[in-house]
């Protein structure tokens, strides 16, 4: 194939990709079209590799060869064997290699340019490698950090340092001096490497230090204001490296990180400023104290709950981690179908930030067959919990906790959570009286119309089903 052909190929393969992945992003925007958009996303992203394979400046099959084989074998085994639950850490592992790819990038384009340039395209090239870089590294050690919380291999608690935001400014100065530096050095010759690599150590820093300081609460929003940075690298090495497919499809996964990240945002009441600057959810400079719940708890059995929910006219079922930990989603699917045919209305509430990570509770209800129609957003269902006659909170915490806007001092404070104290009954079903992720108390335990069924998620709502089925 000649030149020409093998470049108009490779340009229609790419726009034929770039259309696959705006595609992909709208059906994942419903569940309903989710699956059909994640297969709209891999055709998109094996088109995008045929097509760049065609260009005719592409020479390294080997290299690819030796980075896909490897890379494609080891990303399917652990897509496989990862829990649901481990789903957050391993989209944060990802996104920091998308991170490391900038910085490595940056430097080889820097170190190998060779090409013809004006003096305005020149500068506008370094520009690209230096921003590119900084990006690379914020985001590299900003996930590296955010997987060991995650993972629990580090403490999710706020690492708040005195002066945090003159470090973070005086950090950012530094860059924009080393940013001078490079320039001046890279005038006639590549001799700026010692500033860039001065500028990848100080933003490597600043991601890790500002991801330290983000409390575990507030983790949902860091991963997806990671997922942003990530695609904001991969743009800014699609600059680098002169490939349109890559500006675009890292302006996508930028963009929609993004929005993603202002809608969690406003489902967890924060400033999206604070969430760059790091340290938020806790009250400004100082660590927060939520005051201490206490009284008297009230418990029931699994027939006592089976019996209750007999006679209940309208159910809400609020469904939260312990929930996906216990894998209770199918037979709690029955136990749906089960008051159903009772004729109990029974509808869900999901919170934007039940489970541990975006559409995690979505994912869960919809592998168990359970009608998307009675899955309803927080917004949505709670005016209507006045009305409900009993709620079943199953395996969540955090998300039900009134201290949200009773405590000023709480870590949650101002974060819209499920109102289910507002029903006439509340029926917390968890194993004990651990803590939520947050790590703070609960005092819907102690209120007068809450009664906790206590056990593993799997055993009480098998236990439920059995007796409802009786
Ligand atoms: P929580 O983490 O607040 O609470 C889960 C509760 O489930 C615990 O109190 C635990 O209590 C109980 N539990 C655990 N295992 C079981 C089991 N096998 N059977 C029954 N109960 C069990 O979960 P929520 O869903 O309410 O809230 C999500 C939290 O996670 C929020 O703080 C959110 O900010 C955070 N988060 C969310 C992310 C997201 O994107 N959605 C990402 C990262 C964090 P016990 O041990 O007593 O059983």
């Amino acid at each position: 194939m000649n030149e020409a052909l093998r470049t108009s190929f490779s340009n229609i393969g790419y726009i034929a990709a770039s259309v696959l992945f705006i595609l992909s992003l709208a059906g994942l925007s419903k569940q309903e079209s989710a699956r059909r958009g994640n297969f709209m996303g891999i055709a998109g992203m094996l088109i995008a590799l045929l097509a760049t394979a065609m260009r005719p400046d592409f020479s390294g099959y080997g290299l690819l060869m030796a980075a896909l084989v490897p890379g494609a074998i080891i990303g399917g085994i652990l897509a496989r064997r990862v829990q649901m639950t481990s789903m957050p850490q391993l989209v944060a592992i990802l996104h920091s290699f998308v991170g490391a790819a900038a910085v490595l990038v940056g430097l080889a384009t820097y170190l190998g340019h060779t090409a013809e340039m004006t003096r305005a395209e020149h500068h506008i090239h370094l520009g690209e490698i230096f921003i590119g870089i900084c990006i690379g590294a914020v985001t590299f050690t900003g996930s590296v950090i955010a997987f060991a919380k995650l993972q629990g291999t580090m403490s999710g608690k706020p690492l708040i340092l005195p002066a945090r935001h003159l470090i973070n400014l005086m950090m950012l100065i530094a860059t924009v001096a080393l940013g001078v530096w490079f320039f001046r050095a890279s005038e006639t010759a590549p001799n700026g490497l010692w500033p860039l690599i001065f500028a990848i150590v100080i933003t490597g820093i600043l991601g890790a230090h500002s991801v330290m300081a983000i409390g575990g609460a507030d983790m949902p929003v860091v991963v997806s204001m990671l997922n942003s940075y990530s695609g904001w690298a991969a743009a800014a090495a699609g600059f680098m490296l002169g490939n349109d497919l890559l500006i675009i499809t890292g302006a996508l996964v930028g963009s929609s990180g993004l929005i993603l990240s202002l809608i969690m945002c406003r489902g967890m009441n924060r400033s999206l400023i604070s969430v760059i600057l790091g340290g938020f959810g806790t009250a400004e400079g100082t660590a927060s104290t939520a005051t201490a719940a206490q009284g008297e708890v009230r418990s029931i059995d699994v027939n006592g709950a089976a019996e209750q929910l007999k006679q209940a006219k309208s159910v809400v079922i609020v469904p939260g981690y312990g929930l996906a930990v216990a894998q209770a989603q199918h037979a709690l699917s029955d136990v749906v179908r089960s008051l159903q045919s009772r004729g109990v209305k029974v509808r869900f509430a999901i919170h934007p930030v039940a489970g541990r990570l975006p559409g995690h509770m979505n994912v869960l209800l919809a592998e168990a067959d359970i009608p998307y129609d009675i899955v309803l957003e927080m917004e949505e269902i709670n005016k209507d919990m006045p009305e409900t006659d009993l709620v079943l909170v199953i395996g969540a915490n955090d998300i039900v906790n009134p201290s949200a806007y009773e405590d000023p001092n709480s870590p949650i404070a101002g974060m819209p959570v499920i109102e289910v104290w507002k029903a006439g009954t509340v029926i917390v079903m968890k194993r004990g009286m651990a803590s939520g992720y947050a790590g703070i108390d609960n005092p819907l335990f102690f209120r007068p119309n809450t009664l906790l069924l206590f056990g593993d998620a799997k055993k009480t709502v098998e236990g439920l089903r059995n007796a409802l089925t009786a």
